[in-house]
């Protein structure tokens, strides 16, 4: 199998594309390569416990992490981003792009895979991220992703293992048309009914660390801060979106 090489948006994460026949697959695979410093946050010396602090400064009590409860940590860590984003689109390329032939001639297509690295110390290519163990399991603090590597590190919780559910409508496009000469309306929430979906908070943030923004970040709506809630999304589909207040993938997700 080649090497990675660090490919795309500066130093997110490295790439490679190889074809391994021994899979039982015949298509090609690009696998992204992510490499994470998850680094314990701990009391002072001489106290048992601090407040850790998030992005909005909101504190909560933090007290020192176990070896059992750390190793938890990071392999349930690695557990839910590889249930999101591992093997989860596979890329049709264009009929025009002859890149992904293979020596029989066979046309492929492209699986698209995920590995994490998690890495001890800190280099230009490696995410790192501060992560507190709650004394309380009721308490919450914003997550976030470091700023790209080697910049702000990023801040997790113990808390963040699992999964917030959220509630509201599944809001619609509203679309016009004129039926028979008269303007029909279509979409909103005509139901008025209120739904809940959960969203696995750290493969949001893994998301980030690709290179994904908010999933209407592009929205004038979201211009005041890149937080704001209209920057997760307004319509349904953004909502439940893994990059909006979600799980769910679509085809803007496969960007990185
Ligand atoms: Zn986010």
């Amino acid at each position: 199998m080649p090497n990675y090489t660090p490919r795309f948006y500066g130093n997110n994460f490295d790439s490679v594309i190889y074809q391994d026949l021994t899979m039982g697959t015949h298509e090609y695979i690009l696998a992204l390569l992510l490499r994470v410093w998850l680094r314990q946050e701990n009391p002072p010396p001489g106290r048992d416990k601090f407040y850790a602090m998030d992005t909005d400064k909101n504190t909560a009590t933090a007290v020192q992490w176990g070896a059992d409860e750390w190793e938890q940590f990071k392999k349930e860590f690695k557990r839910q981003a590889y249930a999101a984003w591992n093997d989860a689109f596979v890329l049709i390329p264009p009929a025009k792009f002859d890149g992904f032939v293979d020596p029989e001639g066979v046309r492929r297509r492209v699986r698209c895979f995920l590995e994490i690295q998690l890495v001890d110390s800190g280099a230009p290519n490696v995410h790192t991220v501060d992560v507190a163990r709650l004394a309380n399991p009721g308490d919450w603090l914003r997550a976030n992703a470091d700023s790209g590597p080697g910049d702000i590190p990023g801040h997790f919780t113990s808390n963040d293992l699992k999964p917030v559910t959220r509630t509201g409508p599944y809001m619609q496009p509203i679309k016009t048309r004129m039926v028979n000469g008269k303007l029909r309306y279509s979409g909103g929430d005509p139901s008025g009914r209120t739904y809940a979906w959960q969203q696995h908070v750290l493969p949001h943030e893994v998301g980030h660390m690709l290179g994904l923004n908010h999933v209407n970040q592009a929205s004038p709506a979201c211009d005041r801060s890149a937080n704001s809630p209209p920057c997760y999304g307004v319509w349904g589909s953004q909502v439940v979106n893994i990059m909006g207040g979600g799980d769910a993938l679509d085809l803007q997700n496969a960007e990185p």
